[in-house]
């Protein structure tokens, strides 16, 4: 059968906001990270119709229809799957492909895809280079030795330089054999409404940002003159790229990060450099906006110590908080340093040296202690009504706590500040934890029924973190998926490891059958599983799996005792023996 190249639905899929999609036909309010409204596939007057732009999946919990931005056109327009992709183009006004025959040739297409932007990022990172070295880049070597920057340092860190010209670098590329629909997917060069293409930076100062395997994927580019808009530009989302899922300098900090036992997370490209510089702590950019949780996996592998180091000004305010909470959430240990006003790491180090800000770090506060002051600060906490509002405040935070030793410990700092029983704090932070916890649950359909919980949270782990549900399931044998509810799920996920995980849920929920499609968004809508970590939830499998074979085993000697043991004496011992072994195996998992 004739099918739709897998990269062109995926690029379809990416490019169509399933939100926008969905607001052509149903009006959507903000919750949170989801959107909300009232479900088109019933008759309904509270919205239980939900819609996850970041996954790109809608549920109902009215009626239980969920899906991707296919699913929703198929059931809407009451169209097939290859008519809902049509329509899909339409809408967003991208030309259809020819049909070819199917995958093998388009996971091979792709991968060929993303060596050549690599390659092709390391020629333009040589050419920025080159420009910085070249008269041209005069003005950006002033620049950065005006922040003090060092020669060594700049070739650590691979900086450039894209000078003022129209296309010089898309010319060059051109001339080094790559071909302008390569070039216009790496994000370097842009197609203009006029047709042209024309390089993307132009007259900035030029950072490489790489995997932390070293491999150079995008580029950041600082404007060099005061009137530049924007002040950063960043290379768009690419086929090797996800801002999301990249931390600016891990692949200089690593060794490093895991020598020490903690990462300093900054704000900047300079104040990396800074740091980077000084050797004050090994450091690593989240780049201006709040962490993401997939950033938070990758720093993972090698701390889950931090010191948040940022500007203390409002923007930079907002941003901590979150990526705080979230690394909270996470289960790292966090803590904040203070500047004084107006200071960031860079000119930090600058003004007092690396001694003093190594000192700041040693000094830093734990974030929750921090927050507590925060809380408490301008709120007269001998009134009884400050005290509820102050407790209230900071029993979201708590309840967000992974570990319950560290949970119960900020609940009695809490009871201490406002001068509350720990009893009733503990009490209450465990009711709110357990609030955030049970929201599955409390709306399960029947058929969910089922499904054990430990495939539950894996399901909820391969939508909201896929890469590492995926890496989990690799430790999974066909033997453990027998007999479980949500068994196609699984086998699926297992097929899609060569999906970018961003574009793993919609994937995934697009190959699974209506049926299962609807469980996965049901499940993935709710609250986090109980399990706090995956592999809890592969160890919980396999119990399940040693405990079918046990109990298949225990039915066969309970058979041939009943025949009669005599004659089959040696048989039952040998089963005996395997339940024994069946037995310490789960133990083991517990
Ligand atoms: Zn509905």
């Amino acid at each position: 059968m004739a099918l739709f190249p897998q990269q062109f639905i995926d690029d379809l899929r990416l490019q169509a906001n399933i939100v926008q999609v969905v607001q052509e036909y149903v009006p959507l309010k903000r919750a949170g990270t989801t959107f909300k409204g009232l479900c088109p596939f019933h008759s309904e007057k509270t919205p239980s119709f939900h819609v996850n732009p970041e996954k790109g999946f809608f549920h109902c919990f009215g009626c239980g229809v969920g899906g991707d931005v296919f699913k929703f056109l198929e059931l809407h327009e009451k169209v097939a799957f290859p008519d809902a992709v049509r329509l899909l183009a339409q809408k967003f006004g991208i030309a259809l492909p020819e049909l070819g025959d199917g995958d093998d040739q388009d996971s091979r297409r792709d991968a060929a895809l993303r060596e050549t932007l690599l390659k092709l990022h390391e020629m333009a990172a040589a050419y920025f280079t080159e420009e910085l070295a070249a008269p041209a880049g005069a003005r950006a070597r002033r620049q950065l030795d005006d922040r003090d920057v060092k020669a060594s340092t700049i070739e650590q860190l691979g900086l450039g330089y894209a000078p003022m010209t129209r296309d010089a670098l898309l010319q060059r590329l051109r001339k080094q054999g790559f071909a302008d629909n390569v070039l216009i997917q790496s994000g370097l060069v842009v197609r203009r409404d006029s047709g042209e293409i024309v390089d993307r930076f132009r007259n900035r100062l030029m950072v490489p940002i790489c995997r932390d395997t070293g491999s150079i994927i995008a580029f950041g580019g600082r404007a060099m003159d005061a009137e530049q808009v924007p002040k950063y530009l960043n290379s768009p989302e690419t086929p090797i790229y996800s801002k999301g899922r990249t931390l600016y300098g891990l692949n200089l900090s690593k060794a490093q990060i895991r020598a020490s036992g903690f990462a300093v997370l900054v704000e900047g490209y300079f104040d990396f450099a800074q740091v980077f510089q000084s050797q004050a702590a090994p450091p690593v950019a989240s780049c201006g906006t709040a962490l993401t949780s997939q950033q938070a996996q990758l720093l993972r592998r090698f701390t889950t110590r931090t010191v948040l180091s940022f500007d203390p000004d409002a923007a930079g305010q907002g941003a901590a908080t979150r990526s705080c909470e979230m690394l909270v959430t996470e289960g790292f240990d966090v803590n904040v340093v203070e500047l004084d006003k107006g200071e960031d790491p860079d000119t930090f180090i600058r003004r007092h040296g690396p001694d003093s800000y190594r000192e700041r770090l040693r000094s830093s506060q734990p974030y929750l202690e921090y927050l507590l002051d925060q809380a408490a600060a301008g709120l007269d906490l001998g009134q009884a009504d400050n005290r509820r509002l102050f407790l209230n405040r900071m029993l979201s935070v708590a309840a967000r706590i992974p570990d319950a030793a560290v949970r119960d410990q900020f609940g009695d700092r809490i009871a201490h500040k406002a001068r509350i029983a720990e009893g009733v704090v503990r009490d209450e932070i465990r009711k709110a934890a357990v609030g955030r916890r049970t929201t599955v649950t409390a709306v399960e359909m029947p058929s969910l029924g089922s499904v054990k919980e430990a495939e539950k949270a894996l399901i909820w782990w391969l939508i909201n973190r896929p890469d590492e549900a995926m890496e989990a399931l690799d430790d999974v044998d066909d033997a453990d998926l027998e007999d479980l509810a949500a068994r196609e799920v699984f086998q699926v996920a297992r097929t899609l490891h060569d999906q970018a995980p961003e574009l793993l849920p919609s994937t995934l929920i697009q190959r699974l059958s209506t049926m299962n499609a609807q469980l996965v968004t049901r499940i993935a809508t709710g609250k986090a599983p109980p399990a706090t970590i995956v592999s809890n939830c592969i160890r919980a499998l396999k119990a399940l799996r040693f405990d079918r074979e046990r109990a298949a085993i225990q039915r066969e000697i309970d058979r041939l005792q009943q025949l009669g043991a005599p004659q089959h004496g040696d048989e039952i011992e040998s089963l005996w023996q395997r339940k024994k072994d069946l037995l310490h195996r789960i133990e083991a998992l517990r």
